[in-house]
Parts: C-alpha cells; structure tokens; sequence
C-alpha cells in the first residue's frame, strides 16, 4: 500500500461477524466483570459482550450509546492495554479480550443496519452553552439534549471534534468516524456555532442575556508548548499540534520536508514520527531526554514507528537549532551525559512535548485557575467552577488525559448542570407560589 494511503487507512482490521462472534466466546462472563469496572465513562463491556454471545447486537449496542455517546470513536482510540483490556480476567489465562475491537464490531453494525439507539427528546428545558467541541463537550452537550434542555456548541474552529478531529492521526480514528458521530449528536437536537471563539467572537454575559442559564468549558489545552533554545523561530520549526492539525483535515496533503526530528518521546511524537514517515519524509529521528525504556509511548505505537525506520536518538536533550536564509538546516543535541553531542540535518523540528491551556481570563475574567492556568474543578465529583453557572472539564481542568476521560468527566457535567438548574427551577416556582398566595391574601 502506498505510505499516504497507509496514513489514512485504518490500521487495524474490523472484525468479521464470524471473527467477532468467536472474540466474544473466549469472554468469561465474569459475575463482576472488572473490564467494566475498569472503564472511566462506564462503557460497560461486560454487559455489551454478553449481549455479542448472545447474538443480541441491538442490546450490544444499546449498552454502549447510553453509556457512552462517542463509542464508536472510543473504540477505536482507547489506551484498553492500560484500562479494560488490562483487567480483563482472562488475562492472567492467555491474553485479554479485544474490547476495543468488539465495541468497534458493535458500532459499526449499528451504523450499518442504521440502528438509531439514542433519541431526540423535545427540548423543554434551559438554554445551556458548551464552549468547545472536543470529546468532554460532544458528551456533555449529548447528554443535557437527552435531558431536555436546548444544547448550543460554540466552536472556534470550523469543525467540531476538538483534538478528535484536529490530532489524532487517520490511521487511529478516520474522519468520517468522527462525523458520523458529530452528526449522532446533532440529530438529538445539538446545536453548533463555527468560527466563534468564546471570549473574543461572542462573551459569557452577551451569551446571559440571550439567555443561555448554565455553561459547559472544555475548551482543551490548545498551545503547543516548545523550548526556548536559538533557533526555535526559524522557518521550518513547528508544533505537533500545528503540524497534525494541518496534515488530518489535508488528507494528508502537506509539505513535510526531507529529515524531521521530532522532541518529545509521548504518543504524540510517536503520531508526529509515524506521520512524516508516512508522508514522505525520507529520514526521521525522535529525539528524547531519557532511555527507551523511560519513554512514556505506548510500546505498539513505539513498534510501528520502529518499523516504518523511524531512528531514536535517546538521552539527548535539544541544544541549538541552525539555520540558513532564515530556515532550518540542523539541530545540535546535547547528551545528558553532559558529555556527548549530536548533530542532526533537519528541514522541518517538530515539538511534540506537551500543550497548555489558552488565556482563560479572557472567557472568563474571575474564573479561578491553578499554578498550571488549569480551570479549578473536580471533574469526577461535579465540574463546578468558583461560578455557580460555569461548570469545566477535560483537558483544560486535567491538564491532558484521554477521550474516555474527557467523555467521563462530560457525563459528570451533565447531572450536575441538571441538578444547578433543577433547583434553580424549583426555587423560582416556590417563589412564583409564595408570591401567589400572598397576592390571594390581599
Ligand atoms: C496529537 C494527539 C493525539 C492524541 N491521541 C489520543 C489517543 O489516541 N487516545 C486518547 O484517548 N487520547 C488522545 N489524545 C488526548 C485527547 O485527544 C484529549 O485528552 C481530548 O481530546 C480532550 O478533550 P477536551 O474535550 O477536553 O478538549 P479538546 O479535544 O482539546 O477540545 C477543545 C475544543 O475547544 C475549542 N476551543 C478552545 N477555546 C475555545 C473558545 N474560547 N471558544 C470556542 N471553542 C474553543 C478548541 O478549538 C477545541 O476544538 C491525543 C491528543 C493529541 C494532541
Ligand atoms: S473481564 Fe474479560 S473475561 Fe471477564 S467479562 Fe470482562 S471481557 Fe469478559
């Protein structure tokens, strides 16, 4: 297969109803189910498995949309090895159940036979205002719909799905996967506003006076963050997220030069590695701080970029980036040693080590943040915010986790702003009644 064609092709297979019937014999159908246990949004494979073995693929899937909204997108991005697949009993037999691909199997058969699992409601209830439109927001927003309340996304890109759409490679999470889904949350009567930033396109207070009673921040960890050595301003030096973000919504289509060095040694750079490999660039090297064995990546994500000849330089940390008429040519590598030194012939130095949140002042003046200019909230308790109508969570509350984290801290939200407004209701109708019968009284 071509290498770019590679890079937008799902890399793992889909199972046949045959392959899929034969994963879910092997479950045990454990009476307390630790893969369940296991999942932070609460996707609950013990009972969506049993359902499989049990040829039931309407309950499967059942399971899986009221519990999770984005299951097909979860299916398919998850770090299992570290949740559900890890507990999985049969583990410690021979290898885990494959989860992740079962829960894929189920949505794509969903979406096949055109199962419609989850339901608009009408809308009776409060206007409510998600900001953002990644995975945390896609969840809350789902959810407060099926509560009856009428759900605005306000986006500052032009499409929705936040890092879902904006990061994570093709190979991983195809675009129209994501679409499908968007499309799944706009059909429960989900509004979306593009190209609107919250705090410079639109405020909070003008939002109050339309009306909008209770709101939702998950506006992510948007910028990039790099290090401040020479060179870091020359043409050709870049961003994992700005350099994903360009590739995803290209197909592809970018300049990704001849030799790339990647900084970083997460799943990040491994995705930022794999996709200038994939794209045409002829030699790339991963440059990390530590030893391979400290390297956080994911040993499979490690694995395929090894064997697309990815070159790892280990235990060097960035000295000097070196330019010529303005753009890259080189960068230097200071071992942590203290002793050795590399250089490496670079035209495009990709920083993948981490992103930080956006000047959040500027939504929200009094908001309280922390030393790291994260929102203060307890995502898994109740997403308040030091406001009583600003609820937060995801990335920009937790500083950069999973999807299944983000959509888990998003079904938090949602009963929490249920129970804000709720009683906000039920005060104003003891109000509108006291004044009644004091108007009766007279
Ligand atoms: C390259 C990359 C690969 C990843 N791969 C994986 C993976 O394989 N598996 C996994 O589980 N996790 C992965 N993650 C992490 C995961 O994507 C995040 O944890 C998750 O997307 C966080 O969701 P969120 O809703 O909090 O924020 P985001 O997904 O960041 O969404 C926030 C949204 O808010 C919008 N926004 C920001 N400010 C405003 C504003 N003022 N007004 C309006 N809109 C605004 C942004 O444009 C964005 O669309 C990856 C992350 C990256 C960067
Ligand atoms: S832990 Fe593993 S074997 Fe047990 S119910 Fe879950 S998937 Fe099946």
């Amino acid at each position: 297969m071509e290498t770019k064609q590679k890079y937008l092709t799902e890399a793992v297979p889909s199972f046949t109803p045959r392959t899929a019937m034969e994963e879910a014999a092997r479950c045990l159908l454990c009476h307390d189910a630790p893969c369940s246990k296991a999942c932070p949004a609460g996707t609950n494979p013990g009972k969506f498995i049993r359902s499989i073995r049990f040829r039931n693929i309407k309950g499967a899937a059942e399971t899986i949309r009221e519990n999770n909204v984005l299951g097909g997108i979860c299916a398919r991005v998850c770090p299992y090895d570290k949740l559900c697949e890890e507990a999985c009993s049969r583990t410690g037999i021979d290898r885990p159940i494959q989860i992740g691909r079962l829960q894929r199997y189920v949505t794509d058969q969903e979406k096949a036979f055109g199962m419609k699992i989850l339901k608009a409601v009408e809308a009776t209830k409060e206007k409510v205002a998600c900001i953002g439109s990644g995975p945390a927001s896609l969840a809350a927003a789902a959810g407060l719909a099926l509560k009856g309340y009428k759900v605005t996304v306000f986006e500052e890109k032009e499409k929705a799905g936040g890092f879902l759409t904006y990061g994570i490679i093709p190979s991983r999470l195809p675009q129209s996967v994501v679409d499908e889904e968007v499309q799944y949350i706009k059909d429960l009567g989900v509004e979306f506003k593009f190209n609107c930033k919250v705090g410079k396109d639109i405020t909070i207070e003008e939002l109050r006076k339309e009306g909008y009673a209770a709101f939702f921040l998950a506006t992510g960890t948007q910028l990039p963050k790099t290090i401040d050595i020479p060179g870091v301003d020359l043409d050709g030096v870049t961003t994992a997220v700005d350099f994903l973000a360009a590739a995803k919504p290209n197909n592809g289509d970018i300049e990704v030069g001849e030799n790339v060095v990647v900084i970083g040694g997460g799943d990040v750079a491994m995705d930022c590695a794999t996709t200038a490999r994939l794209l045409g660039a002829k030699k790339v090297t991963v440059l990390y701080r530590r030893t391979q064995e400290e390297m956080p990546a994911n040993k499979e994500e490690l694995k395929f970029a090894q064997s697309l000849g990815v070159n790892f330089a280990y235990t060097f940390r960035p000295g000097e980036i070196l330019g010529k008429d303005g753009k890259v040519v080189a960068i230097t590598g200071e071992g942590t040693d203290g002793e050795s030194k590399i250089q490496l012939k670079a035209d495009k130095v990709i920083f993948a080590i981490g992103q930080k949140a956006d000047d959040l002042k500027e939504i929200v003046a009094d908001i309280e943040l922390n030393e790291k200019n994260l929102v203060v909230a307890d995502e898994e308790a109740d997403c308040k915010t030091n406001i009583p109508y600003i609820f937060a969570a995801g990335d920009v509350v937790n500083g950069g986790k999973t999807v299944v984290h983000a959509v888990a801290a998003g079904k938090v939200a949602v009963d929490s702003i249920d129970e804000y407004l709720t009683s906000i209701r039920e005060i104003e109708a003891t109000d509108k009644e006291v004044a009644a019968e004091k108007e009766g009284a007279r």
